[in-house]
């Protein structure tokens, strides 16, 4: 079944030719576990990317009810294409879920209430072509229609118009968006918005020491209108997981950038579904976890942005199932964090502003 029957309703398509396969390892990988899929969950596609004559698609999982308005965690990864561990990292969540979707009774009761969703790899031209951005040179998230406040010229990482054939290209202005962004925003408005409670996990790495969970706003430092549901979260995963990684911070604590999609779906969200609640957060993983460990990765474009030795490799690949355990189990429970008494609202609004805004 199709999740996406909208984007190409008259593809004839297969998901992807046998030849293509071998061409992208975690594609390959995806496209494997896919096959094994069937009878748990829903196997789709959100269309084809073609480059140099071959075809990738962009394939999407979905465990859980059909109906879009339950509660949702979904997880995406490969926005950036020399990201290639992010995209590991959501497939490693993926085969935990598998197989807990064949003998774990309490997955099995989580999935009548809770979806679960996976786009592993949203950017498989840039992964295959060795690039951050798309195979048109665009970094697909600076790419949303969205302007940051004060951005200084310089800073040409947080989004720039000068040329495709440098980083951080955001794409001409007033042009459309590229298929791959413009897949993703129509995937959650058709997907999450229907939600009443709904949280995403965008799984990137190569930036800093430490494993960062970054929430909105990545265009301006302004606090998000949801400070108290984060802080509830951050709470809870404070106490639940005491021993934790993740430092959590909104993304303009690091830097700032144009053209977010995250920010653009987040806005949006909240004027369509005032009563909801739906949190974008990304997952930054911090280089220097490997980078230290094996000082020549850094003289390798690739080597920056992901492990290269099999254990450091399967280091990170299990370390991040803890977090989207608690996620799921945060979006199942939800009346833990939303929906709070006012009173307790306001005190973790407060909380929030002192830890993130200065008061
Ligand atoms: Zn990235």
């Amino acid at each position: 079944m199709s999740l996406s029957p909208q984007l190409n309703p008259n593809s004839k398509e297969p998901v992807i030719t046998r030849a293509d396969r071998r061409l992208l390892p975690e594609l390959r990988e995806l496209l494997i576990l896919t096959d094994h899929l069937s009878d748990i969950a829903r196997v789709g596609s959100l269309g084809n990317v073609t480059y140099q004559g071959t075809s990738f698609p962009l394939v999407t999982v979905a465990f859980g009810p059909e109906d879009p308005k339950t509660p949702v965690l979904a997880l995406f990864g490969g926005v950036h294409g020399l990201e290639r561990i992010g995209t590991r990292v959501c497939i490693a969540y993926l085969r935990t879920i598998m197989e807990l979707a064949r003998w774990d009774r309490s997955t099995l009761e989580m999935f009548k209430t809770t979806r679960l969703l996976f786009v592993p790899l949203i950017n498989p031209v840039g992964m295959f072509a060795q690039r951050r951005s798309n195979g048109n040179g665009v970094d697909l998230m600076r790419n949303a229609p969205v302007e940051a406040d004060h951005m200084p010229w310089y800073q040409v990482y947080g989004g720039h118009r000068i040329s495709p054939s440098l980083p951080w290209y955001r794409g001409k202005a007033g042009a459309e968006m590229e298929f791959e962004s413009q897949a993703i925003c129509d995937f959650v408005r058709r997907e999450i918005f229907p939600a009443k409670v709904a949280i995403s996990v965008d799984v990137h790495s190569g930036y800093g020491k430490v494993d960062r969970f970054w929430f909105p706003y990545a265009r301006t430092k302004t606090p998000l209108p949801n400070v108290a549901e984060v802080c509830a979260l951050k709470n809870m995963l404070d106490r639940t997981y005491s021993n934790h990684v993740y430092r959590v911070e909104p993304q303009s604590h690091q830097y700032m950038t144009h053209g977010d999609l995250w920010d653009l779906l987040y806005d949006e969200y909240r004027v369509q579904n005032p009563q909801g609640r739906f949190i974008p957060f990304s997952l930054e993983l911090g280089s220097w976890l490997w980078i230290r460990k094996n000082w020549r990765q850094m003289f390798s474009l690739l080597g920056v942005f992901n492990p290269r030795l099999p254990h450091r490799v399967q280091r990170i690949l299990r370390r991040h199932v803890p977090l989207f355990d608690f996620l799921y189990r945060a979006v199942h429970s939800n009346e833990s964090w939303i929906g709070l008494p006012q009173q307790k609202l306001e005190r973790l609004d407060r909380q929030g502003r002192e830890i993130w805004y200065g008061g």
